[in-house]
């Protein structure tokens, strides 16, 4: 059994996550609409689950993990329309968009990244199954709804009461004739400018709702050990989930919810229909190292709000900073003496509560201040000269091992730019033959690319001025 506790939302309790196969545990997170680009509240979302993810596996589980990418939706066609282009090419220049972003803020890639488009057979036949089963039914444009009147468990995860649900949430309840105001579309009947596909339920598009329940079924199975996603979605994208995936199955969909809270910014909710707009590529530009930002979005645990601002990237700036220069003491340190006998217990003491605290439903700030007692400690071993070389070698080595959680140490000197690589042997070289014009000159122009150096008696220290900047 995992030792990993999990808050469940469904539920409200705190419990061991025991996956329900032998052969790994299954994630599934609801992913961005690519109709622009994503604001740093979505990437909230999506780095809590690349940190379960990562936790998962330190621990030495087997993760698969399924991210949708919806790319036919109300917004994409709205946003297709206004720039003159088709969906498919919005779609492809922000789903293109999402990746850099991800990738810079050193997001793990899912194993999965599935596309509505690209699962237009599943969701039909999801429908048709809850048409067979009455749980679904037709109006007169062609449209399919979800009948919530068959379905006496919904408003369960939203702990909401079923008589008084969607009040206020007319939306589109005078463009479609539906039976029941709380009943929601599953299906779209076609509207002239609109994309439509020509199926055996009729003609039209899906409604968002329905791609998760038939993308995460498609990849995962019809019940599967996990499903994240922001507050927001509570209410009704996963209740509308729960619904139309147990209706049609019969099974359990999922065992454990987990939600994200939201990103304040200014005192706001952020989200994208608001002006209150924060995107990484700006902060970039504007900047902010993207290791800062992931830091500042990781460092709040998931279910607290986290409070976004100048002053929490500056705080994540200054956190990174003892990091790296911790990592870049270890590298340089160089002592030919006995091992610090007390070593080896302080270090796996840290990783014991790093890892114990990560158990706990992700308790991000207890592992963080575990990472934080060991770096003051090995500073003070640093500054002591109590360690060996090896002793150093072995304190970096659990560093590394704990960031393949955190994903925030600078990359390690093997990742280099050969080109810089060179650039810093050569400057070592010219400052062993004592030529300080040499070592000036190579100082500028690692200076120029980025890289930082300076010299201290275990030698020449580098760091990286700016992670990523990209426009
Ligand atoms: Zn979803």
């Amino acid at each position: 059994m995992s030792p990993v506790r999990l808050h469940d939302t469904l539920t409200g309790e705190t419990r061991p996550l025991e996956p329900l196969r032998d052969d790994g545990v299954r994630i599934y997170s609801c992913g961005p609409t690519v109709y622009g680009p994503a604001h740093i509240g979505n990437f909230r979302s999506f780095l809590f689950a690349d940190l379960l993810v990562r936790h998962l596996r330190w621990r030495g589980q087997r993760v698969r993990w399924v991210m949708n990418i919806t790319d036919i939706d109300d917004k994409i066609i709205r946003g297709a329309a206004a720039e003159g282009v088709g969906i498919g090419e919005l779609a492809e220049r922000y789903l293109e968009r999402f990746l850099l972003d991800a990738d810079a803020l050193r997001m793990t890639r899912p194993d999965v990244l599935p596309r509505a488009t690209e699962h237009i057979d599943e969701i039909v036949a999801l429908i048709a199954t809850l048409l067979e089963r009455d749980h679904a039914y037709r109006t007169d444009d062609g449209s399919i709804f979800f009948r919530i009147a068959s379905w006496p468990a919904y408003g369960r995860l939203a702990r909401l009461d079923p008589e008084q649900l969607r009040v206020g949430e007319r939306v589109e309840a005078d463009e479609y004739a539906k039976d029941d105001v709380r009943d929601f579309a599953l299906w779209k009947g076609p509207k002239p400018g609109e994309p439509s596909w020509s199926t055996a339920i009729g003609e039209g598009r899906p409604g968002w709702h329905i791609e998760c329940s038939a993308m995460s079924m498609a990849h995962l199975g019809e019940s599967f050990d996990i499903h994240t996603g922001g507050i927001d979605l509570i209410f009704p994208h996963h209740e509308d989930e729960i619904a139309q995936s147990e209706a049609a199955t019969g099974q359990p969909f999922v065992q454990t919810w987990l939600h994200c809270a939201h990103l304040q910014s200014s005192g706001s909710k952020m989200a994208k229909s608001t002006g209150n707009i924060a995107r990484p590529g700006e902060l970039f530009e504007a900047g902010v190292s993207a290791r800062a930002l992931r830091y500042a979005l990781l460092a709040v645990h998931y279910r607290a709000s986290l409070s976004h601002s100048d002053e929490s990237l500056a705080a994540a700036g200054a956190a990174l900073a003892r990091l790296d220069a911790l990592v870049a003491a270890l590298e340089a340190y160089r002592e030919d003496r006995a091992a610090d006998a007390s070593l080896p217990e302080a270090l796996a003491a840290a990783r014991e509560a790093f890892g114990a605290a990560l158990d706990d439903d992700l308790n991000i700030s207890e592992a963080l201040a575990a990472l934080f007692d060991l770096v003051r400690d090995l500073n003070r071993r640093i500054e002591a000269r109590r360690l060996s070389t090896e002793d150093a070698a072995r304190a970096l080595a659990l560093l590394r091992d704990l960031d393949e959680v955190l994903g925030v140490l600078p990359a390690p000197v093997d990742d280099l730019d050969p080109a810089i690589q060179r650039l810093l042997d050569e400057r070592t070289t010219a400052r062993a033959a004592r030529d300080w014009a040499a070592s000036d000159r190579l100082r500028d122009e690692l200076l120029a690319r980025g890289i930082s150096v300076e010299d201290t008696r275990d030698g020449q220290r580098w760091r990286r001025l700016v992670e990523v900047t990209h426009g």
